[in-house]
């Protein structure tokens, strides 16, 4: 009889690249992990440094692995089926390349405008690289989109996004997100569950600063 059992899922990776593991970067990783479980695939936070305590939410989360060993170190034997996710690729990822590839790597990196190309650190590394079109996302949104294109097949331009949004920090205010998003059924940007409040009360902060 034929094997009807599905072909294992994919498993994303996100190589930590800053020292410490900011609010920011403990949402999307939550988010990440939360979104991977769901949709049957693995997620694997990597070169997490043993001294770094990891912040509350992420101490017991299904669907969560974290690694201390960095990606070279944890697949040795796999390097022509790890894909890495890099803005400065020649070529866009395509429903084809979840056939290729069984790994998918990202940069544990804030999003920075202009943005700084910390993803060259993995670059180096040697990886074969693909695109998610031209705009900069936010790590948890290069997951997101990386998932729908390769495990729901459908084409990176055929994503719903919204670019650069902008969000209402309070009655008078207003700060432009230099990223793109996923669209949600709402109609709104997809972001982790508290991302929104962290912008407000980081934008307020940098408001009272100027004062
Ligand atoms: N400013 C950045 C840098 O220094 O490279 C981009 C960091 S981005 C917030 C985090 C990760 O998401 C990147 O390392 C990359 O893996 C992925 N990513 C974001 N936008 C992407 C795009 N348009 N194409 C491919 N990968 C992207």
């Amino acid at each position: 009889m034929a094997n009807l059992s599905p072909p294992p899922g994919k498993t994303f990776v996100v190589e930590h690249l800053d020292p410490e593991l900011e609010a920011w970067s403990s949402l999307e990783y939550y988010t990440i992990a939360s979104e991977c479980h769901n949709s049957g695939a693995k997620f694997l936070l990597s070169s997490v440094p043993k001294s770094l305590k990891l912040p509350a939410n992420l101490q017991h989360v299904q669907g969560l692995t974290v690694e201390t060993r960095g990606i070279e170190d944890i697949y040795t034997d796999k390097k022509d089926r790890v894909c890495l996710l890099d803005p400065a690729a020649s070529q866009d990822l395509s429903p084809e390349d979840g056939e290729t590839f069984e790994i998918f790597l990202f940069g544990g990196i804030l999003g920075d405008d202009p943005p700084r190309d910390r993803t060259s650190e993995l670059r180096k590394k040697g990886y074969q690289g693909r695109r998610l079109g031209p705009v900069q996302m936010t790590t948890d949104t290069a997951v997101r989109v990386t998932r729908i294109v390769v495990q729901d097949k459908v084409a990176v331009e055929q994503v719903p996004y919204i670019d650069h949004p902008e969000l209402k920090i309070n009655k008078n205010e207003s700060t432009q997100m230099p990223f793109r998003y996923v669209k949600g059924n709402d109609g709104r940007p997809i972001m982790p569950d508290g991302m929104l409040d962290l912008i407000k009360k980081d934008s307020e902060k940098s408001l009272d600063d100027l004062f």
